[in-house]
């Protein structure tokens, strides 16, 4: 007999099945056994009767997370029995035949009730039980019904999804790489990127005009409860012949309908979003992230904010790691973000006075996304090199992408609303981590995997590395 999933046995009262799934719990009740079977479509209330010695005998070693199968007749409840806090609720599965199909040993923590009270370590090392929960099963799901809408929308706004390298070359965006040591290369590194940046802005070059890309960037940063430390997902956008205007306009009507789709108790504060000034926000609000909702206690209240006319730099400090020394600039963004026009005579005299086409779109004092236009002119690009301080050498790290500009660019522009932290927000999770399947703790390790982890001397050798004793012990 096929399967039926437990979706479909609520409407064949009356009608023979088989069902498949877990042992989401069991009761006796009497002499009666009663199971929840769980299966991905929802939950089914089963029942076992002693008359039926040899299933009844059976059922009595079921334990929650059994596998099993059981076959038998949907009958109607009984009006007072009527479960209304699950989908079938109104029926159950009267069994005639059950076969354990695998044993479960007792999870570490129960599968039944929310896991965010859960020891981390615990939920991450199990985290194959943690995604069994309604929650994180809820999460997950949400997340893929999200990213389908959003590459739906994109496609019939006739951008085109293109995958970029993850072994790549380091493409700073403010934090460290993760690199990557090359076996045929000795002593040289892929690094994975940051984000695909520069593979966007040369995809503007190679004349797409429109791409997007679901895109897994890694940084070497500390973890914070709105970080990921390892690597997280930005939904990365880049367009040509675009002004600024045209970015916001696009990604708040895509994120709106979204909201209004999949989040419809959900109140935007203000619509169309306001659009703030650096300055601005940092003078009224004290944060370029400012939290504009009006009940700061609502839980539906969402306050999308845009943040503009960002200074260009910031002076450079000791920890902006990456760039030339010296008392130079560090971009605010990042060192493709074009100036605005009519500050660019301020480039020479004051360059610290020069505003930015930088966008931040902040969500109820979350940073959600931000981007930029961008260069397209290599002098000026040159000029933002030497202005951050950069050596010939390092210029020479971005020689392709100034190489590319000589072949026709076009005027582009992009931004990267970070996926994770947007569904955090929306969700109102606590932490990124319950919008990801297979995060890492807060100090980058996967307890499931066990990861990172040691390699052979085989291995390292292949790839021309020697451990320093004093750093393995
Ligand atoms: N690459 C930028 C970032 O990761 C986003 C952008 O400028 O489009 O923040």
């Amino acid at each position: 007999m096929p399967r039926t999933i437990i979706k479909d046995a609520v409407g064949k009262v009356g009608e023979r099945v088989l069902v498949k799934g877990w042992v989401a719990n069991r009761r006796v009740h009497g002499k009666i056994i009663f199971i929840d079977l769980r299966d991905r479509t929802g939950l089914l209330q089963v029942v076992f009767e002693p008359s039926k010695k040899e299933i009844y005998e059976l059922a009595g070693e079921l334990r929650s997370e059994y596998v099993v199968a059981v076959e038998g007749t949907i009958n109607a409840r009984p009006e007072k029995m009527v479960n209304k806090n699950i989908a079938s609720g109104a029926v159950e599965l009267v069994a005639e035949g059950l076969t354990i199909i695998n044993q479960a040993k007792t999870p570490p923590f129960e599968i039944d009730k929310d896991t965010l009270k859960v020891n981390e370590e615990t939920r991450l090392k199990y985290r194959y039980l943690d995604l069994r929960t309604e929650r994180m099963n809820n999460n997950i799901r949400l997340r893929n019904k999200t990213l389908l809408f959003i590459r739906n929308y994109l496609s019939q706004e006739d951008f085109v999804e293109i995958q970029t390298p993850i072994l790549s070359k380091s493409t700073p965006e403010g934090a460290r790489d993760y690199l990557v040591p090359s076996r045929l290369h000795p002593g040289k590194f892929f690094a994975l990127p940051q984000s695909p940046q520069q593979y966007k802005q040369l995809l503007m070059v190679a004349g797409f005009e429109r791409y997007f890309q679901i895109a897994p960037c890694f940084r070497d940063e500390d973890a914070r409860a709105d970080r990921s430390p390892g690597e997280f997902y930005q939904l990365d956008m880049e367009m040509s012949f675009v002004t600024q205007d045209d970015i916001l306009n696009l990604v708040e009507k895509m994120f709106t309908a979204l909201v209004k789709k999949f989040f419809p108790e959900k109140r935007i504060t203000r619509e169309p979003w306001p659009r703030i000034k650096h300055n601005e926000a940092m003078s009224e609000y004290g944060s370029d992230k400012p939290d504009l909702r009006e009940n700061k206690n609502d839980p539906n209240e969402l306050a999308f904010t845009w943040v503009v006319d960002f200074p260009l730099f910031v002076q450079q400090t000791k920890e902006d790691f990456f760039y030339g020394a010296g008392e130079k600039y560090a971009p605010s963004h990042h060192m493709f973000t074009a100036p605005k026009e009519e500050d660019v005579a301020l480039l020479d005299s004051a360059p610290l006075k020069v505003r930015s086409y930088q966008h931040d779109l902040a969500l109820n004092g979350y940073e959600v996304g931000g981007g930029s236009i961008r260069i397209h002119d290599p002098k000026l690009q040159e000029k933002i090199f030497n202005l951050i301080g950069f050596s010939e050498e390092q210029k020479k790290q971005f020689s392709h992408l100034l190489e590319a500009f000589e072949y026709g660019v076009p005027p582009h522009g992009g931004i990267a609303p970070g996926i994770d932290r947007l569904l955090m927000v929306l969700t109102g999770q606590p932490s990124l981590k319950e919008m990801i399947a297979f995060p890492l703790t807060g100090d980058a390790r996967d307890p499931l995997m066990g990861a990172p982890s040691a390699v052979t001397e085989g291995q390292l050798k292949d790839v021309h590395i020697r451990l320093r004793e004093k750093d393995i012990k």
